[in-house]
């Protein structure tokens, strides 16, 4: 199907997101939380079946983790209503094709290489992927996508900068789409923090398809936490909101971000240094003279492609430095991916590739 036709089809009517929803989700009448009515703290709370002695944990954290999204709405220039936070955004990326995609008929987009939990979310949905390889430099062979997408098509996932290959989409090129399509453009940004290149949020202001997906498991140092965001249109977010558990994210998730978000200088200054050992780990790998390839990367992490790869991380692993096998033909067969260390890490890292044979 070509691409105007598509768009004609498609372009019928404006831009509705209550239109892309699957219809029991838009009529779902969610879960009412007990103390969604009351928001103060002196009252005597009878009505959560909660127990009422002190364990600092006795009470059920805010369903709508107002305070989180307040601090995180100023870092990130963004409204709280364009706010939505998720147990990880692994959560969010379950609830975006739960929300949207009708099992058995509706489909999504994904490319590769690329982060493997939108297939994983998909098919645990039964919701047809539609998965294309992307061009030789890293990047979405737009005129094949058109020629995949359909009416049927919900989502479309972009993951910038890309996890494995570290490589960044233009923004120019992300906001084409967003323009283009007539359904929801998911653009998942978890490495922003490590790029120069300007985030999708900026988009929120002029399209209502754009969702923005970051986490604070990676730069920000929290993935044990567990805490992902959206930044998407309120209609987005009001139905993400009615279909996520009530109480998805933990008070102890809740107070602890709230502290670590105020350190903004140590953020900084680990998340630069990290950058800093990116650059120094991309020269000296290339010396090395192992490795048929080693691509540049804009995330924390550096993709190696070795025929000996299976070999490469057995050797590591008894070495004790665990690496990531992304061997994915066929763009990157033989793929390694290595995370970002520590200064000492990284030195340990190269000093045992040096010995290998
Ligand atoms: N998106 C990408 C591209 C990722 O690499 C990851 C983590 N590996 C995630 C999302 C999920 O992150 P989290 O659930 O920890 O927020």
């Amino acid at each position: 199907m070509n691409k105007m036709k598509v768009l004609n089809e498609i372009n019928e009517k404006p831009m509705d997101i209550n239109q892309l929803c699957r219809k029991n989700i838009l009529e779902l009448q969610p879960y009412s939380c007990a103390r969604e009515e009351y928001q103060g703290k002196q009252a005597i709370f009878l009505d959560a079946n909660e127990n009422p002695y002190d364990t600092g944990y006795n009470r059920y954290p805010d369903p709508y983790q107002r305070e989180v999204k307040k601090k995180l709405g100023s870092l990130k220039q963004v409204a709280t209503e364009n706010l939505v936070l998720g147990n990880g955004s692994d959560e969010i990326i379950d609830l975006l094709v739960r929300s949207f995609c009708e099992p058995a008929r509706d489909n999504m987009i994904v490319f590769s290489p690329g982060y493997a939990m939108y297939e994983v979310c998909a098919a645990v949905n039964q919701v047809e992927v539609r998965k294309l390889v992307l061009t030789a430099d890293f990047l979405p062979d737009w005129e094949e996508m058109w020629r995949q997408v359909d009416k049927r098509t919900k989502l479309i996932f972009l993951c910038t900068p890309n996890n494995p290959t570290g490589k960044v989409i233009p923004l120019v090129q992300i906001e084409q789409l967003v323009q283009t399509f007539r359904g929801l453009v998911v653009v998942d940004e978890a490495y922003i923090d490590f790029t120069r290149e300007k985030s999708a949020v900026n988009l929120l202001q002029k399209y209502r398809n754009v969702v923005v997906l970051q986490t604070l498991s990676k730069a920000w140092g929290m993935a044990g936490l567990r805490l992902g965001m959206a930044m998407a249109d309120p209609a987005v977010v009001g139905i993400l909101n009615k279909v996520k558990a009530p109480y998805n994210i933990s008070s102890l998730t809740q107070q602890t971000v709230l502290a670590l978000l105020d350190r903004y200088d140590e953020f900084q200054k680990r998340r630069d240094e990290i950058v800093s050992e990116r650059g120094r780990l991309l020269t000296e790998l290339r010396k090395l003279n192992l490795f048929q390839q080693v691509y540049d990367s804009e995330a924390n992490f550096i993709l190696v492609i070795t025929p000996a790869c299976r070999k490469l991380y057995q050797y590591l692993i008894e070495r004790q430095l665990v690496v990531r096998l992304r061997d994915m033909p066929p763009l990157i067969p033989g793929g390694i991916r290595m995370t970002v260390g520590t200064k000492e890490e990284n030195n340990r890292l190269l000093e045992v590739l040096k010995q290998y044979k």
